[in-house]
């Protein structure tokens, strides 16, 4: 479906077998050929609809010029490495850091169940629930790969999508290195999902050290810095093109100032971060967003401690959480 006629941006609409049942990605006409913006997960339903698209516009492998990812995750990277060589070896580009996360993450499946393990069981989380959630990130692995050869992108790097230039704008917190692409000449964003129009994008605190220690902090720092790009338009990863960019931000922002006075009142006198995720979230999530819910609390919880909100302590191997007396 075309979403920016001038630009020749195309939304190409995949499936995720999740709550969240859909991941955007995009496709970039120009006349020498296409580009891709996001992959979707590596799996069956993501090919069909790949190829779907490919049929319907009468896409050669060879017409596919190049694939940009806006970040690690792996409904945006996991089909990234399948389209590199269904096109006979488009170049996959991303963000450095995201690009430093792969490696680590996705490539080092020992490291990322053992680290996920540590950091959510000094932070609470009783051990049954603990194998279900460290179960469902190894659930997840699989949908990366087979993985890419990637070549990264620095922020402010000018590059060309179809016939149009945009810039790279690193707009760290949903990842540590999440990117952005903005044109310039028509206001249009391609937000990935670090501004989104009916959901505020997930900010995890993942295993230190190697990950960014305080990703709300960095996360609220990108969305105000989106103001000043005067963007019309926001073609997001999730959900439909949205334009009112301005009341979107204030409203990301109000939300997480909002969700932080209550995780404040959560921890009080004195709780773990899965006590104050079980009084935060709903109570019928699924693990995979368990996952969410616990590391998006502990962000918030790492973000009133740095600015001095809150006090943490260590007691037989769990760390406990309350307002600075
Ligand atoms: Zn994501």
């Amino acid at each position: 479906m075309m979403v920016h006629e001038q630009l020749g941006i195309y939304k190409v609409r995949l499936p995720l077998p999740f709550r969240l049942n859909h991941v955007n990605c995009y496709a970039i006409k120009g006349k020498s050929g296409w580009w891709l913006v996001d992959a979707g997960l590596s799996r069956e339903a993501t090919r069909e609809g790949w190829m779907q698209f490919f049929e319907e516009q009468a896409i050669a492998p060879t017409d596919i010029l190049g694939i940009y990812l806006t970040h690690f995750h792996p409904d945006h990277y996991g089909c990234s490495g399948w389209l590199q060589s269904y096109s006979e070896g488009a170049p996959v580009y991303i963000g450095e850091i995201d690009a430093d996360r792969i490696n680590r993450y996705w490539k080092d499946e020992n490291y990322i169940l053992k680290a996920m393990r540590v950091l959510f069981k000094e932070n609470g989380m009783p051990d049954d629930i603990l194998v279900k959630v460290v179960d469902s990130i190894d659930n997840l692995i699989p949908y990366t790969s087979p993985h890419a050869e990637l070549t990264t992108l620095q922020s402010g790097q000018i590059i060309e999508l179809g016939d149009h230039v945009y810039q790279v704008i690193l707009t760290p917190g949903h990842t540590d290195g999440h990117i952005c692409f903005f044109n310039k000449e028509h206001g249009v964003l391609l937000s990935g999902d670090h501004l989104l129009p009916d959901i505020s994008s997930n900010v995890s605190l993942w295993p230190q050290p190697g990950a960014d220690s305080n990703p709300l902090e960095n996360f609220l720092r990108a969305i105000h810095s989106i103001r000043s790009l005067n963007c019309q338009c926001a073609l997001p990863a999730h959900g439909k093109p949205f334009s009112n960019i301005e009341e979107r931000i204030s409203q990301l922002e109000n939300h997480h100032q909002e969700r932080l006075e209550l995780i404040k009142n959560c921890a009080g006198s004195g709780a773990t971060a899965y006590q104050v995720c079980q009084q935060v979230f709903r109570q019928d999530l699924s693990v995979h967003e368990l996952r969410f819910a616990m590391a998006e609390t502990l962000a918030h919880l790492v973000y009133s401690m740095y600015k001095g909100e809150l006090e943490v302590s260590l007691m037989g191997g769990v760390y406990t959480y309350s307002l600075k007396r």
